[in-house]
């Protein structure tokens, strides 16, 4: 089909929401909303003349089932993973989806565009260097930026870099 479906995965607080609202609205808000699962459509260019659905799915983050992680990860063709830079818990809590993920999409882990976010790099009290974060994205064998969707910074280049990891088709925004 002409669907490309993106996963957005990270714990609870860190940004999922604040950068999908930011990448299809425009819109950052100060308060917290819990989310339960979102998805959100928008028209990309696919392969030159043709057009796809990107379909980004704002999931509720480590508080999912695992069951319904397994779901997401089975249906998902990229993935955007989401720390925040002020909470090493956060990075930590994105291990056990790097391994279901390797373990959902076995032998073609390695064609499946991945992106490690530092989201909130707009803060001041880090917990996670850029190079702590870059040094796992390359452990891990995963695209890296670091965004703020409060300042609106890396937001849209997070998503170009996603398309930019498709080798199966050619994907614009
Ligand atoms: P989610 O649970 O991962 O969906 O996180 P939210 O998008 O709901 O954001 C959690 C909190 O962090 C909210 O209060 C947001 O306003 C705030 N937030 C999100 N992104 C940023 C950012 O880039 N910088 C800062 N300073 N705060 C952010
Ligand atoms: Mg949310």
């Amino acid at each position: 089909t002409n669907d490309y479906r993106v996963a957005v995965f990270g714990a609870g607080g860190v940004g999922k929401s604040s950068i999908v609202l930011r990448f299809v609205k425009g819109t950052f808000n100060d308060n917290y909303v819990p989310t339960i699962e979102d998805t959100y459509r928008q028209v990309i260019g696919c392969n030159q003349k043709s057009v796809c659905t990107l379909q980004i799915t704002d999931t509720t983050g480590s508080h999912q089932f695992p069951a319904m992680q397994r779901l997401s990860i089975g249906k998902g063709h990229a993935f955007v993973l989401i720390y925040s830079v002020t909470s090493k818990q956060s990075l930590e809590e994105l291990g056990p989806i790097i391994m279901m993920l390797k373990e959902v999409k076995g032998d073609s882990i390695g064609e499946v565009p991945i992106m490690l976010v530092g989201n909130k790099k707009d803060e001041a009290k880090r917990e996670v260097s850029t190079e702590l974060g870059q040094k796992l994205a390359d452990r891990w064998g995963t695209g890296f930026i670091e965004t703020s969707a409060k300042n609106n910074e890396n937001v849209t280049e997070l998503f170009e870099k996603l398309l930019a990891l498709e080798k199966k088709r050619q994907l614009t925004l």
